[in-house]
């Protein structure tokens, strides 16, 4: 029997195992992390990824744990609608809409899909060898080796094996940093349905409800990368940056302590044009990660999942199951990523005048206009 390896645990990896499970093949994963703890801050799933949770039959399981938000709006500072979305219009067409999650609760929906001891935590993979027999051997940062046949490179967007695969791919900073947080909900806000962005000059805030009472936000601010002076930022700084922002931005800061926020630099990958390396496949953001302003990094990684597995149960000869998934997936995270950027571009200019201008122009656009980007966003091809 072929043995199969999926490298990372995050939810490219583990929507993968389940993929592959549902078509006879037992994956072993491979997580850096110590110990899969409930981490990170929220998500929101777009009708693409919801529908690849129902290709593979656990999407009950994974919305019973979230918040399904019948409205996506982006406001300008003052708080007055710049464009808004109707889910539930949207999710007639394309099915459930807009589902906001917090990251630990999807990634133990997930866990629970696969057999105990199926993922192994604390192995940092560093590189691989190929073998005389055709076979791979992984070497992982603590000394061990693994052997096997197939591998899913499912590592995020620092691969290690994309590294020694394609050793100039690179990594784009973006021009804007980014703060999160999952906090109660402030008294103003109970009963809150509506997931935003704000966009000023100062900078973007978004909002999200989760269930059980939480709201998970982000705060994206230019910066040059790897700033030493943001990188140490209080809730009491961004106080000051967002303090000309409506209410609901200022009362979400007001109930956030300082330990509650994760720090990064929004970073992304840029496009590169293979994903199948003989018995080696790249998923998720080791192959493709995107700026988040889209909010289909995610999104990508559970439908790279289902074609993945799609093209394993076609084809005889993994490597071209491998194949047909690159020919299958790279046009359509291309235009993710791409138009990720530009909309990151756009969403963060600073210059008063020029922000003014595009919130009269988002308010022009006609409704057919945003119609062709979202069939172009959330229709899949499974
Ligand atoms: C601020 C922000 C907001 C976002 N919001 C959204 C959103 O609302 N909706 C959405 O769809 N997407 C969103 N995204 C994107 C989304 O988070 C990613 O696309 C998604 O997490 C990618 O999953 P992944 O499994 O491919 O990679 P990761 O989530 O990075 O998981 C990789 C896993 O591999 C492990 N690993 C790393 N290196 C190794 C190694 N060498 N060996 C073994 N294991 C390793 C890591 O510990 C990790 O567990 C957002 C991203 C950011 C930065």
């Amino acid at each position: 029997m072929k043995q199969y390896t999926i490298l990372g645990g995050g939810i490219a990896g583990l929507s993968t195992a389940i993929a592959l499970k549902q078509k006879g093949i037992q994956a072993t994963v491979f997580e850096a992390a110590p110990a899969i703890k409930p981490l990170g801050a929220g998500l929101l799933l777009a009708a693409n990824a919801v529908k690849g949770y129902q290709h593979l039959g656990i999407a009950e399981k994974i919305i019973a744990r979230g918040k399904l938000l019948p409205t996506f709006s982006i406001f300008d500072q003052q708080g007055r609608v710049i464009t808004s979305a109707d889910a539930a219009k949207i999710g007639q067409k394309y099915g459930l809409h807009n589902f906001a999650i917090h990251r630990a609760e999807l990634h133990e929906a997930l866990l629970a899909e696969l057999e105990p001891g199926q993922v192994q935590t604390g192995k940092r993979a560093a590189g691989f060898e190929r073998l005389s027999d055709g076979g791979l051997e992984v070497r992982f940062a603590d000394g061990s080796t693994h052997r096997t046949d197939y591998l899913v490179v499912a590592e995020g967007i620092h691969s290690a094996i994309r590294r020694q695969l394609l050793p100039d791919s690179e990594q784009r900073y973006a021009g804007y940093t980014c703060w999160r947080a999952v906090v109660e909900t402030p008294p103003s806000l109970k009963g809150l349905y509506v997931a935003s962005e704000t966009w000023g000059p100062d900078g973007r805030f978004g909002i999200v409800p989760l269930a059980g009472d939480k709201v998970y936000w982000f705060a994206c601010v230019d910066a040059p990368q790897n700033d030493p002076v943001r990188s140490i930022f209080k809730v009491a700084d961004l106080q000051q940056v967002f303090c000309r922002f409506h209410q609901p931005v200022r009362d979400i800061l007001e109930n956030t302590r300082d330990h509650d926020l994760i720090w990064g630099d929004i970073i992304d990958l840029k496009p590169i044009s293979k994903f199948a390396f003989g018995n080696i496949v790249l998923i998720g953001d080791a192959a493709h990660a995107t700026t988040p302003n889209l909010g289909q990094g995610a999104c990508q990684a559970i439908e790279d999942a289902v074609v993945l597995a799609d093209e394993l149960g076609k084809n005889t000869d993994p490597a071209e199951a491998f194949v047909a998934f690159e020919r299958r997936r790279m046009e359509r995270v291309h235009f993710v990523v791409n138009n990720s950027w530009r909309l990151g571009k756009i969403a963060q200019l600073s210059q008063p005048w020029l922000a003014g201008l595009r919130n009269i122009l988002f308010r022009l656009v006609p409704e057919s206009v945003n119609e062709r980007q979202l069939k172009a966003l959330l229709e899949v091809d499974f």
